[in-house]
């Protein structure tokens, strides 16, 4: 079954709005198998993000990713890491859909809220990073 990896960042742990992340996808039918909390090292970071190493911005996001707890979040289903993508919405605020989590409460390109893995391959590499492997619980949902 597909997985995705999404984080609740600094700004909307910040904000309180953890709740409304999870209840966002429980609602979209979304089964929950992975879920802590966590301050993250700069190394963690840096990995996370490596894709973005060489950009301007990479410094700096990795010391907002490390400010504050996070929240790492597993979620299953099918077509999950796509449809996670839809519901969190464009990396800028300024362009999300105003029904998407980072329309609605992204405060800027760099505090926009959420992450979620943006292809199969990146769920596969960000799950392992943040869960060990008995940290995602396969349950039978009702
Ligand atoms: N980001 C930033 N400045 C930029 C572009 C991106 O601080 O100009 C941050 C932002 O928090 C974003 C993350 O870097 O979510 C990863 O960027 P990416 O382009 O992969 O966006 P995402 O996949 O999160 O939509
Ligand atoms: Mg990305």
């Amino acid at each position: 079954m597909e997985q995705t990896l999404l984080i609740v960042k600094p700004d909307g742990v910040k904000r309180g709005l953890v709740g409304e992340v999870i209840r966002r996808w429980e609602q979209a039918g979304f089964q929950l198998i992975g879920l802590k909390f966590e301050l993250s090292t700069k190394e963690k970071a840096s990995q996370h993000y490596a894709e973005h190493i060489s950009k301007p911005f990479f410094q700096e996001l990795v010391n907002f990713l490390t400010s504050y707890p996070i929240v790492l979040i597993c979620f299953q289903g099918e077509g999950v890491i796509e449809k996670s993508r839809a519901i969190i919405g464009a990396t800028n605020p300024l362009n999300a859909a105003p029904n998407t989590i980072r329309g609605e409460f992204g405060s800027s390109i760099q505090c926009n809220v959420i992450h979620g893995s943006d292809s199969a391959d990146s769920a596969k590499r960000e799950l392992a990073l943040w869960f060990k492997a008995d940290e995602l619980i396969n349950y039978k949902s009702s």
